[in-house]
């Protein structure tokens, strides 16, 4: 009885939010105050496929989701990238019958890296994949160690791990367990032998502490490692990128599916990769997966082209307290080598809590705008300053920094000015600030 009430109550709560405009996590939040074992009493689909990560996931679930929808099952998962329990339970009773079974061949879940404990303490995902662990939101998550604690607790016992081997903390969670599944980028054209970050995560062991030793770097600390103290090492990969052709904005997995990028960036390709082996473990024939992968455009909004005034621009949304993201975005640009002019924008730092810690600033590599073909770039926001003060510790020309504490402003100048490129650099926090001031494309 209790079930069917709070199914029920769900799905009102949920019609009604779905006119008002509200969240989708409450009204799982009430089905959970009145059944709180309700995940264990509904009946699942046989294959229950989750993601979690610092980065990539909304994206990496997102392409999950369309190619296997465009094979024709039925999905259900957290469109909305609502990821902690109350998010999923709202999912999940939304797409049941009032009997309570979840009418989809997969459920599909993206996972909050701190909260997927909750969840997962009343069902077992079949795959459960871990793209990556990175410095982010560093109020909130600590080091990316205290994430892997967090995460660790969620696993369940006869959950098959879908892992990158490219990244050691992730790894870690496959040591001494069977049922793992490797996926990572073989060595490529963007590697470097020398480590290139502005902080190396991964300079110690994350098994036995000792120094650990690459045999090349892909960013960060993902590439080929081993320690010799240890042994802990890369694992060999099951689904693997065997050529990586930026130049000519294509990919092979497997040596032989080849798909073609819509946005040219290595850290891209670890979701396109995730993405192809959940599809792949799921059932869906590989040569299909390719197919429907090939110039994929996300729709979650990372990438937005755009006018302002006679420039044409490009936003790329990127994390604030997310180092790895911003550099993504600034490599990017370094790469795109026609002239252009950037605009990075720091105001609110999170939308969902206060805060004025800006330490993460210093993380992200500046030196990669210190090209010539960057001819100015605005800082913009409250914390217009704090970049400024970064900006200083670069290579970058200095006579090229313009400061703005109004976005508003900002947009104005470079509005009547010029009319090279334009790169936009923020959060999701500060997103709407922005593009209030341009026209979308
Ligand atoms: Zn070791």
């Amino acid at each position: 009885m209790k079930k069917l009430i709070a199914i029920l109550i769900c799905k009102l709560v949920r019609f009604i939010g779905s006119f008002v405009g509200k969240g989708s996590s409450l009204p799982g939040r009430y089905a959970l105050k009145i059944c709180p074992d309700i995940l264990k009493k509904v009946t699942l689909p046989e294959k229950i496929i989750a993601v979690t990560g610092s980065n990539g996931k909304t994206s990496t679930v997102e392409m999950i989701a369309s190619v296997l929808k465009s094979s024709g099952l039925k999905v259900a998962y957290n469109v909305e990238g609502s990821n902690q329990i109350e998010g999923v339970t709202t999912m999940v009773l939304d797409n049941c019958t009032l009997s309570g079974k979840v009418k989809a061949d997969v459920l599909l879940i993206e996972s909050d890296e701190r909260y997927a404990k909750y969840t997962f303490k009343w069902f077992s995902p079949t795959y459960y994949i871990i793209t990556n662990l990175y410095r982010d939101q560093l109020t909130r998550n600590g080091h990316p160690m205290w994430v892997f604690d967090a995460i660790k607790e969620s696993i369940p016992a006869d959950t098959t791990l879908v892992l990158n081997a490219d990244d050691p903390f992730v790894s870690l969670f496959g040591k001494d367990r069977d049922n793992v599944i490797w996926f990572g980028v073989d060595k490529c054209s963007v590697d470097t032998e020398i480590f290139e970050g502005v902080y190396n995560d991964a300079l110690y062991c994350p098994a036995c502490q000792k120094p650990m030793k690459y045999e090349y770097y892909h960013f960060n600390h993902i590439g080929k490692y081993i320690c010799e103290n240890c042994g802990f090492k890369r694992n060999d990969t099951q689904y693997s990128v065997t050529n990586v052709d930026l130049e000519n904005d294509s990919i092979t997995i497997d040596g032989k599916y080849n798909i073609k990028l819509a946005f040219k960036s290595i850290y891209n390709i670890y979701n396109i990769l995730a993405a192809f082996t959940a599809c792949s473990l799921a059932g869906v024939e590989k040569e299909k997966i390719a197919a429907l992968m090939c110039n994929y455009i996300l729709k979650n909004g990372r990438f937005i082209r755009f006018t302002l005034g006679k420039h044409q621009g490009t936003f790329l949304v990127s994390k604030h307290e997310n180092s790895i993201s911003y550099d993504m975005s600034f490599k990017y640009i370094s790469e795109s080598g026609k002239m252009c002019s950037v605009i990075i924008i720091v105001d609110a730092i999170s939308r969902k809590y206060f805060t004025t810690e800006t330490s993460w600033l210093w993380d992200i590599n500046f030196d990669l705008l210190g090209c010539t073909h960057i001819k100015n770039i605005y800082l913009c926001g409250k914390y217009c300053n704090d970049l400024a003060l970064r900006a200083e510790f670069s290579t970058i020309d200095k006579s090229k920094i313009k400061v703005y504490e109004s976005i508003d402003d900002a947009c104005r100048h470079i509005r009547h000015n010029d009319y090279e490129d334009l790169y936009a650099v923020t959060c999701f926090s500060d997103k709407a600030k922005f593009l209030s001031n341009i026209e979308i494309k």
